[in-house]
């Protein structure tokens, strides 16, 4: 009966933890805290919320909402603890935090075959199943050998996340498809033209903007490598035109001619639902991200699927390392939860936790794992990280732009709705044909 190791007991550690306990194995649990604290975290807690006390909505015609759901349906751990010490907050599912990180680390501990050490780990154990579940604050020894074994160009430190948009929002009369330097080839991006009156206006309105002030241990060096889109403005009024806004080589079909400014959309999925505002990573405020890029031609009823940011977020690149059951593709003992596999916020680390937990069992049973469907919230965010392009990878929180189309045409407030009965059903199906013992 060899125990199958966790290494961070946050919120994806300890869901897959408890996950594992009720599957029956026996389960060592690492956590570094109260030996060393991450800058973020406080308190010598399981599960600790580093920042707000809100896992957003509780509706499922929202996409968070819904992941939630799925997950109090699969009888998920941090679900209980939330609803257990849920205060007042309107639509939102908000806690009492410590009561919280209470009942989760009490939930564990009633378990024998649980073994808690308070540890940092330096190194990947090398025998047996491991699930690595340490956050998007990796102590610097554990990230030195998960590069290692992850070749490091698929290891990073800060995200730099574009504001992503839906596809049904774009004004298809005012973009235009075209490949730079190739008029015939109508190319994968789309083009947000704008003339000289219009690129000055929008510059003046950029350097203007108000933003998010950066976190104490967030170093303004890593800018150089990937610069705040209002940054890379206030360097001048033509910086952009020699970079994210570049119009060189491209011609607008409709005008036969080269645009003073383009802004470029490109695909985020396969089903072409959601598009990137290409290089407009940004610390500009949500607000703010809405009122100036909706000022871009084409672009005025942009719906945000997620705004822009950069944080200090250490994740890998789950497409190119990760297959769909969480698991290492070049070794299939080491799995990857939460924050680290490539997605963002409480509720989505904490489904990647649920996920590897069952993944994880499955591989000691010697029984083949099928993940959640994609029409699921779980199985959504899961597909989207496990096999979105590579090349472009940055992390991704649940919306619905995720889902696959619904079959039939239906009224934009209606969508959630439809969305949540499709996936509540096929997740009962997929439990179970998998979970339940005939
Ligand atoms: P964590 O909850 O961070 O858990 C990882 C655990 O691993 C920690 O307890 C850590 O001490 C431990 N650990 C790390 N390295 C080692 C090691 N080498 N050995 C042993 N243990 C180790 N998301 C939201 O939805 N809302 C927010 O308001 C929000 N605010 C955030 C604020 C900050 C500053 C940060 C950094 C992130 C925030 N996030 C927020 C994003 C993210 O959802 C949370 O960080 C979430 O806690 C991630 O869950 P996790 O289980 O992946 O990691």
């Amino acid at each position: 009966d060899s125990p199958i190791l966790i290494v961070g007991a946050g919120l994806a550690g300890c869901e897959a933890a408890w996950q594992l306990l009720n599957l029956g194995h026996s389960v060592v649990l690492y956590e570094m805290k109260p030996v060393k604290f991450s800058p973020a975290h406080r308190s010598n807690a399981l599960a600790e919320l580093v920042c707000s006390n809100s896992l957003r909505s509780n509706l499922t015609d929202n996409a968070a909402g819904l992941l939630k759901e799925e997950m109090r349906r699969m009888n998920s751990l941090i679900m209980k603890a939330a609803d257990e010490t849920s205060v007042p907050a309107g639509k939102a599912l908000a806690v009492d935090r410590h009561a919280f990180s209470r009942f989760v680390e009490d939930s564990l501990k009633a378990f024998p075959r649980l073994t808690l050490i308070r540890r940092e780990i330096l190194d990947i154990p090398s025998d047996g199943i491991v699930i690595i579940a340490t956050g998007p604050l990796t102590s610097d020894g554990l990230s030195q050998n998960i590069a290692r074994i992850t070749d490091s160009s698929y290891l990073y430190f800060y995200d730099a996340i574009s504001p992503i948009i839906e596809g049904d929002s774009i004004d298809y009369e005012k973009v235009f498809r075209a490949s730079r330097y190739d008029a015939q080839d109508p190319g994968d991006y789309l083009n947000c033209p704008m003339d000289k009156e219009e690129y000055e206006e929008f510059w003046k309105t950029l350097i203007e903007g108000k933003t998010v002030p950066l976190r104490e241990f967030e170093d303004p060096k890593y800018f150089e490598g990937c610069l705040p889109i209002e940054v890379i403005a206030s360097r001048g009024i033509s910086t952009l035109l020699f970079g994210p806004m570049k119009p060189v080589g491209i011609l607008n079909p409709k005008t036969g001619k080269t645009p003073y400014a383009v802004i470029q959309l490109r695909q985020e999925n396969r089903e072409a639902t959601l598009f990137n505002i290409v290089g407009f990573q940004t610390k500009l405020t949500w607000p703010e991200q809405a009122r100036i890029f909706r000022t871009i031609p084409g672009l005025e009823k942009a719906e945000f699927s997620r705004y822009g940011s950069i944080h200090r977020n250490t994740f890998i690149n789950a497409p190119a390392l990760l297959k769909n059951t969480l698991q290492l593709k070049k070794d299939e003992h080491i799995f990857f939860a939460g924050q680290i596999s490539g997605v963002e916020g409480y509720i989505e680390s904490t489904a990647m936790g649920l996920i590897a937990g069952l993944s994880a069992s499955a591989l000691y049973t010697g029984k083949p794992f099928l993940p959640p469907p994609p029409v699921t919230a779980m199985g959504a965010l899961l597909n989207h990280i496990t096999s979105t392009e590579s090349r472009h990878f940055q992390p991704m929180n649940i919306n619905w732009g995720l889902f696959p189309p619904l079959p039939q045409k239906v009224k934009k407030r209606e969508r959630g709705a439809c969305h949540a009965l499709r996936a509540l059903e096929s997740l009962e199906r997929w439990k179970s044909e998998n979970f339940m013992e005939s």
